[in-house]
């Protein structure tokens, strides 16, 4: 077998979920809802089930979806997007961010991730064979540090991968945050591959700004986004790349060969939603902020330490108090015993980091009080 395959494990995300399975715990290990998708996204599934849609789409995405997703992002990013030639549709962000990689990196580049990160894009770097550059941002609040990115900069990357909201810790990055980062891109010349798949979930009084939409940026940035989490349909594995004609023809190539192209029908189906109005959006933060309020509410209650989300829907927890051994023996051991299922923090970051496990809350209110619950016992 390769040796590529040897330089990575399976996802302990979704390792996590079949632990969970296995004890019949609550999952909030692997990010993902337990509520349905909005009604009418499900009746325009059914009405393509009846309909022809049967076959290929076009390669880089049906031309409905192509233009009602352009539509889409250029309103929510504030900038014109051509949907025939600077958008890609993939097999969800997933392997947008991988067609990104392979379409900007060659063999030996490097690339800047901060620390933590999504764990898929570890295995992205290396089996595009692109070096990971990783950056530690600052704890509690995983702050940027300007000067270890640039020192990371000077190292002369291809790409730096921004994943904002950001999934472990539900950080947000603010204006000035992102200004820097494009300052130093545009300085080293250094392409940003954004995964914004959260984009719709932040918090009040945090916003999200698109780094795409910051001066100058859209030429250097290859935008990563999917319908996975706004409209709660993680199954459908619908994702997007957008970004200048000329990257987006390399981009269409890679996918081209990757894939062959997301689910027509799905495709189809999904115009539906993209087509949502604002108020779509609005009541989605206010869903999000409810559960989040529940989940860290009965954190406090049990006296849990944790880093407050600004966006997405994970909280890391500390776990120090507790004194396990690992954070993976610790997860083992409360997904069996506790009865809740939660990701090592650990597969998260590259530093020696072992006393963080992360929950996700994207779940109904009774499976939240479900798991708090049975977190009772923790004390
Ligand atoms: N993004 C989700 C998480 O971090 C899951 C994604 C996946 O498993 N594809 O849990």
């Amino acid at each position: 077998l390769s040796r590529r395959i040897g330089g990575f494990t399976d996802s302990v995300i979704r390792r996590m979920t079949r632990i969970a399975n296995a004890y019949d715990a609550v999952n909030l290990s692997q990010g993902f809802p337990d509520f349905d998708p909005p009604e009418a996204l499900k009746q325009a599934l059914a009405a393509v089930a009846g309909g022809s849609l049967h076959q290929y789409a076009v390669t880089w995405g049906a031309p409905n979806f192509r233009a009602a997703l352009a539509r889409k992002q250029s309103r929510c990013m504030g900038i014109p997007i051509d949907p025939e030639s600077q958008v890609v549709v993939t097999c969800g962000s997933t392997e947008a961010m991988m067609a990104a990689m392979l379409t900007v990196c060659d063999p030996g580049d490097r690339i800047v991730v901060f620390s933590p990160f999504y764990e898929n894009y570890a295995a992205d770097a290396i089996l595009s064979g692109a070096e990971p550059i990783h950056v530690p941002l600052r704890l509690p609040d995983f702050a940027l540090d300007a000067e270890r990115l640039e020192d990371a900069f000077r190292l002369r990357p291809k790409a730096l991968i921004l994943c904002n909201p950001s999934n472990p810790s539900g950080k947000v990055f603010s204006r000035a945050e992102l200004e820097t980062i494009a300052f130093l891109a545009g300085r080293y010349d250094v392409f940003v591959i954004t995964d914004e798949v959260y984009e719709h979930i932040v918090y009040a009084p945090h916003e999200h700004v698109y780094f795409a939409s910051l001066p100058g940026m859209f030429e250097r940035t290859l935008s990563c986004g999917s319908l996975s989490k706004t409209y709660s349909i993680t199954g459908w594995r619908l994702g997007y790349l957008i970004a200048p004609a000329t990257i987006v023809n390399g981009a269409r190539k890679v996918h081209d060969f990757l894939t062959v192209g997301a689910a027509a029908p799905l495709q189809e189906a999904a115009v539906t939603a993209l087509n949502f109005a604002d108020d779509y959006y609005r009541q989605l933060v206010v869903d999000y902020t409810t559960k989040r309020d529940l989940f860290l509410n009965g954190l406090d209650r049990l006296d849990l330490r944790y880093t407050r989300p600004q966006g997405a829907y994970y909280v890391l927890v500390d776990i120090t108090e507790f004194g396990a051994d690992s954070d993976l023996a610790f997860c083992q051991w409360l997904a069996r015993e506790v009865g809740v299922a939660a990701v090592p923090g650990s597969s998260f970051f590259r530093e020696p980091i072992n006393h963080l496990i992360r929950f996700h809350f994207a779940k109904r209110a009774a499976t939240l009080d479900e798991a708090l619950t049975r977190l009772e016992s923790l004390r």
